[in-house]
């Protein structure tokens, strides 16, 4: 184990695909800038699938989207965000709008207010097509969206292309902007809650073709979800947000076993279970601190039954096992993970 600010994951011989290093997102307020994003550190080679999980208000989304330029217009955005080569923090606001639909593909969690209504499913992925390929015909476009169309699995492409989003269910809109996403063969792939307003069938349908399309077109993906649960089958890597920090990160089946954060456990101990006695799903105790309160010291002190008086006072450094990092005081020292017992104690307990 080593104590590490300056986190440096080995990457392949020709380097990350993505590399943010430090990013801070902040507002201003009365009492000056508030740190929304305070120093995310994330690397993602090409192929690689990573979770980010973390509550509602860990700014896990608002971390992702400033990287890509997807940031509210009254927010500042500092660090490092090289993609392909490219620095894009302070990139003009019209160039990222062109890698964004190019390179960079999103997926957004609701599918209906993504999708113009009063327009067919058709149209809307030409559109994409057109914006970012100044010669392609219209037979072109048309033969493209049918291929999609069939890569993301819609049955019976040739009638639903002349279909409006109503007439679809929300997993075939779902499978739409996707196909939106990966119209112009992007690089890169960030799903924000892809399946939150999904039923959990269709939820399992959505992650499945979205690892089946990373594996045939060679995607890195980042999935961006509060829900640990939904990154345990997808997700090569897992990053654990918490109050604008990464506190934990491993590679998912060493973060399930061995979770060295009181963080990370409590969100293990949240994934409801089919074979739990308990009539109460476990939650961790209180709520993320608000913006402008941040808490002295470790920011998850006051929901943490580890919490010592160093806890209070001072912020625990990232301390690395491997390729496996987690930033708390007592990640070396933590009871070995047990979480039957966790769960009957309360997670932070481990
Ligand atoms: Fe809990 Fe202290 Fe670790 Fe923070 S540093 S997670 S308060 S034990």
């Amino acid at each position: 184990m080593k104590a590490n600010m300056e986190y440096e994951k080995s990457a392949g011989a020709a380097g990350p695909l993505l590399r943010i290093r430090d990013l801070k997102v902040g507002f201003s307020g009365r009492n000056g800038m508030l740190l929304a994003v305070r120093g995310l550190n994330i690397e993602l080679s090409k192929g690689e699938v990573l979770g980010i999980v973390g509550e509602s208000g860990s700014g896990k989304s608002l971390g992702m989207l400033s990287s890509i330029g997807l940031q509210a217009r009254n927010a500042e955005v500092s660090g490092s965000v090289v993609f392909d080569g490219q620095e894009l923090v302070g990139k003009p606001r019209s160039e990222m709008r062109a890698l964004r639909g190019s390179k960079i593909g999103m997926i957004f969690q609701d599918p209906l207010s993504s999708l113009n209504p009063v327009m067919t499913v058709g149209d809307q992925i030409r559109e994409v097509l057109f914006l970012h390929n100044k010669g392609m015909s219209k037979a072109q476009a048309t033969e493209r969206v049918l291929e999609l169309l069939r890569l993301v699995a819609i049955p019976q492409p040739d009638r639903r292309i002349r279909q409006y989003p109503h007439e679809f269910s929300g997993g075939m809109r779902q499978r739409v902007m996707i196909a939106m996403a990966i119209a112009n063969n992007p690089a890169l792939l960030v799903a924000d809650e892809p399946t939150t307003a999904l039923d959990v069938t269709v939820q399992a349908q959505i992650m499945l073709m979205l690892r089946e399309l990373k594996e045939k077109l060679g995607l890195a993906l980042v999935l961006i979800t509060h829900d640990l649960g939904v990154v345990a089958g997808h997700a090569d890597r897992v990053a654990v947000i918490y109050a604008g920090l990464i506190v934990e990160e491993a590679e998912v089946r060493e973060l399930f076993a061995n979770p060295r954060h009181p963080y990370t456990r409590g969100l293990i101990a949240s994934i409801p279970k089919l074979s739990s006695s308990e009539d109460k799903l476990y939650s961790i105790p209180g709520a993320p601190p608000m913006l402008g309160a941040m808490p002295e010291g470790c920011a998850f002190h006051p929901r943490c039954s580890f919490a010592q008086d160093i806890c209070r006072k001072s912020a625990p450094p990232t301390l690395e096992f491997g390729r496996h990092r987690a930033a708390c005081h007592f990640a070396e020292s933590l009871p070995p993970w047990n979480e039957t017992a966790a769960v009957a104690k309360g997670a932070a307990h481990g």
